[in-house]
Order: C-alpha cells, then sequence, then structure tokens
C-alpha cells in the first residue's frame, strides 16, 4: 500500500506529540508525518512567566522542531486554507509562493489567539502574553522601565514607568504580574534611586474572582498574597479606554501607565476561517471524544482536532461539557489523536478521550504558588515546588528538562538575571546612525 501522508498544522502542544508519536509508531511504509508550523519551535506556555522573570533561559522554555522532529518533515511557513473536500491545504511558507499539498489525514492544532475587545488604545498600547517573544519584550520593557524611573527627574514620567497593567485574572494573567513583580522587587537591589512602593502594579479582573480554575477559597489566597505584596487589584472591573497610555478603568480609576498586559482569554485560531470544518458558537471545530471532526451526525474521514482549537466533550462531566483549552488535556489528546489515527490506517477502531482533569498549579513568584491538584489544595512553597516539578516532568524533551534545572539551580546560587537586553527589539539603530555620519 502508498504510504498515507498525514499533514500536521501547527506544532504546539498538540502538533508537537502528536507528530512525535505518529512518527514512533508508524514506518514509513505505511505513512509520513509532514509538520508546518511558522515558528521553528514548540512553546511549553506555562514556562513564559518564570522566562519572563528571568528564571529560566528564554531558549528553554522553548522545543526546536527539527531537533525532536527527526522523522517528520518540518515545513516553516502558515497553513493558510485547508479544503478538506479536496483533501488540500494551502502553505504560505515563511519565504516564497504559496503551494498546495495533498493529505489523506490532517491534525488541525493551531491553538489560539489573545481574545480582545475593541478598547479604545488597546490595539495600540496593549501586548499579549502567549508567545516568547512577548515574555522576552516584557521582561526587558519592564526593566528598561526601571531604568527610566530611575534616570528621570520628572515625577510624573516616573510614576507612569513604575505603572505596570495586568488586564486579565486567568492563570497566565496571574502567573505573569505575579513573576514580573517579584523579578521587579528583587531588580530595585539594584536601583538606589527607587523603593518597592514607588512601583505600582494593577491587576484588572471584570469578574469578582480570580483563577477560575481553582476553588473559590484557593482564588481568595491568591488575591490576599497579591495584596499583601502591595498590588492593587481590582475585582469586577473593566477596561474601559488606554489611549496613549491613559488607562480608564469601569470603577473611575484613572492613571498613566507605559505597561498594558492583556491576558483575558484566548479565541480559537482565525485560520480556522479559511477552512471548511464545522464550527460550534465559539468557533472551535467541533470533535468527538475520539478526536475526530464531526459535523452533527457525520463523522468527516481523514479529519482530527484538538487542544485550543477544538471543542472536545468532556466525558468526565455530564453532556454539554467541554474539555478546558489547558496543555494538560492538549497533550493528553494529542497522545489519543496520534492512537486513534494509527489505529484507523491499520482498520481498528479509534478509542474515546477521556481524562478527568487533574487541577492547577500555579507560581506566585519565587517560592511562592496556589495549587489543586485532585482536591488537594496547597498554598506558598509546597505548591510553587509543585508546580516547579509538575511542568518540569511535562516539558517536551531530556534535553529541555535538563535545561531547565541547570537554570532553576545555577538562579538559586547565583540570583536571577535582571539585565534588560532592549537593544534586541532594535538591532539596527546603532548601526543605522553609524552610516548615517
Ligand atoms: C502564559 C501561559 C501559561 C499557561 N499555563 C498553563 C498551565 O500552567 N497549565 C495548563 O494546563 N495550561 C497552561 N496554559 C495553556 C496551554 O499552554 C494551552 O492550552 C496549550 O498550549 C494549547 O495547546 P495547542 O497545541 O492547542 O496550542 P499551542 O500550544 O498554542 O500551539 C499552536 C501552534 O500552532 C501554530 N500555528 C498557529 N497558526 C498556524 C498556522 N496557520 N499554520 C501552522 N501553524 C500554526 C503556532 O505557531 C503554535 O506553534 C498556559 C498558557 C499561557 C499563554
Amino acid at each position: 500500500m502508498n504510504p498515507k501522508r498525514i499533514l500536521v498544522v501547527g506544532a504546539g502542544h498538540v502538533g508537537l506529540y502528536a507528530a512525535l508519536r505518529l512518527s514512533k509508531k508508524l514506518s514509513s511504509r505505511e505513512a509520513e508525518v509532514i509538520v508546518v508550523d511558522p515558528q521553528p519551535h514548540m512553546t511549553y506556555q506555562p514556562f513564559l512567566p518564570e522566562a519572563s522573570g528571568g528564571n529560566i533561559s528564554p531558549r528553554h522554555a522553548v522545543v526546536p522542531l527539527r531537533r525532536e522532529l527527526r522523522r517528520c518533515t518540518v515545513v516553516a511557513g502558515a497553513v493558510t486554507r485547508i479544503d478538506h473536500e479536496r483533501r488540500t491545504a494551502t502553505i504560505q511558507p515563511i519565504v516564497g509562493p504559496t503551494r498546495e499539498i495533498a493529505y489523506d489525514h490532517v491534525v488541525v492544532a493551531p491553538g489560539s489567539v489573545s481574545r480582545t475587545l475593541p478598547i479604545p488604545g488597546l490595539h495600540e498600547q496593549g501586548i499579549g502574553f502567549k508567545t516568547i517573544g512577548e515574555a522576552i519584550y516584557l521582561r526587558n520593557h519592564v526593566l528598561e522601565l526601571l531604568d527610566v524611573a530611575a534616570a528621570t527627574t520628572d515625577p510624573e514620567v516616573r510614576r507612569r514607568a513604575l505603572t505596570f497593567v495586568f488586564v486579565g485574572g486567568g492563570y497566565a494573567g496571574i502567573e505573569a504580574l505575579a513573576e514580573m513583580e517579584d523579578m521587579a522587587r528583587h531588580a530595585l537591589k539594584y536601583y538606589p534611586e527607587l523603593k518597592a512602593s514607588d512601583m505600582r502594579w494593577v491587576l484588572v479582573e471584570a469578574t469578582q474572582r480570580v483563577l477560575p480554575e481553582v476553588d473559590r477559597d484557593m482564588g481568595a489566597y491568591t488575591v490576599q498574597q497579591l495584596l499583601k505584596r502591595d498590588m492593587d487589584v481590582r475585582l469586577d472591573t473593566r477596561l474601559e479606554s488606554c489611549v496613549d497610555g491613559v488607562v480608564k478603568l469601569s470603577d473611575g480609576g484613572t492613571f498613566s501607565s507605559d505597561t498594558i498586559v492583556w491576558t483575558a482569554g484566548v479565541k480559537p485560531s482565525p485560520m480556522l476561517d479559511a477552512t471548511d470544518f464545522p464550527r460550534d458558537d465559539r468557533r472551535r471545530v467541533t470533535c468527538l471524544p475520539t478526536l475526530q471532526v464531526v459535523d452533527g451526525d457525520r463523522v468527516i474521514e481523514g479529519a482530527w482536532s484538538a487542544g485550543d482549537c477544538a471543542a472536545v466533550p468532556d466525558l468526565t462531566k455530564p453532556p454539554g461539557n467541554y474539555c478546558s483549552p489547558s496543555a494538560q488535556h492538549a497533550v493528553r489528546q494529542a497522545q489519543r489523536m496520534a492512537d486513534n489515527i494509527v489505529a484507523v490506517i491499520r482498520g481498528r477502531e479509534p478509542i474515546d478521550y477521556k481524562h478527568k482533569h487533574a487541577g492547577s498549579v500555579a507560581s506566585l513568584g519565587l517560592h511562592k504558588g496556589v495549587a489543586q491538584v485532585y482536591g488537594i489544595k496547597m498554598t506558598g512553597w509546597p505548591a510553587w515546588f509543585m508546580h516547579r516539578t509538575y511542568h518540569m516532568s511535562r516539558i517536551p524533551s531530556f534535553n529541555r528538562k535538563v535545561r531547565v534545572v541547570v537554570d532553576w539551580t545555577l538562579a538559586f546560587f547565583l540570583k536571577r538575571e535582571v539585565v534588560a537586553l532592549g537593544q534586541l527589539h532594535d538591532p539596527r539603530e546603532d548601526f543605522a546612525e553609524a552610516s548615517r555620519k
């Protein structure tokens, strides 16, 4: 028989794990696996806050695709269209014209993007926290603002530079806020001109609680910890505008800030709009528990999806519930999906995905955390330790695990790095200036 061609769209948590398993289980006579992603790496998003906070080198929070996926064909580009009727995808490589590629099976895993709202000024002033680029930028930006605040004699410029706003109190927002504040507080040791009380860290959350992934008491504990660190936590409050960095909140609060981080949820990748796959009211690809794409009662043969872009029924809950967008589900779904694709290719029946969400672990800065796993609640150092060991065990590849542990060990003995490499964001500036003279 001719080898089947399996096209994997996106090499994130779902795509990388699915491709790895498919390429290990299927011989080259059975299938070829082609993986398309515009990035040369998978981003282990749960480590973004620690990478931003300087406890992990940003390079170690990502996993190089070509090193891990040696038995797959890796294409650097974006899938811009899928016509599943014709079993054809259009790829825009990072250079050169678009091309079409035919496939037998497609794994649709482009994940999600930040879910924004039409808030005046947000597009111009805001930044998300989903990519390694955003994490590195934010770290350099915050450290540079400490330099601005230390250098200026204008109290208004200083106040604005030292006001950091995070919108959205899910784990991404809370961890990013807590890690960045922890890093900035540590960095202030080297800034005799500044005091910790000069900084203002603001959390804006539209609902009455944070961390909806854990019980209310754990959310309340988290708020208490942030308040103890003199953070300005505003629940039941919305960002109304931030034109030119002038932040206006629904509770009447108004102040200026150079840092507005938007972490108020995600929505499925807009790339799905250029496909003929069925979607639900939240624009996710509709799936069966087997991870096969389904249109009503009709299984779409050869189409599979999982992760943040897919509506996968959660069989551990009453009907009508779907798996949450989390790495925990994405990785397990990827493995089940790969096994199901292998089963179908070999003429067997696919099996349902069923996993009871184990809970959540969140870091609130060095030695601080909150965790609720299988109903067991932990706070402080044990939760933080659990967060670290859990994610270290989950990041793909032995190579990355070792590098992350070495980073942590070095940070333990030598303290974290607090140098800003802002030049990275405009590396040609000096050369361009020199060549003008
Ligand atoms: C800061 C942060 C912290 C988090 N912490 C946790 C945590 O502690 N625990 C937890 O369970 N979850 C956590 N999550 C959520 C978790 O990371 C996501 O649920 C998970 O990454 C979803 O996996 P995915 O494969 O669907 O998408 P992703 O991992 O985002 O992968 C999508 C991939 O598709 C690629 N892609 C996009 N468009 C295209 C295209 N057109 N063509 C080709 N490729 C494309 C992207 O480049 C990317 O590589 C966190 C998320 C963030 C942002």
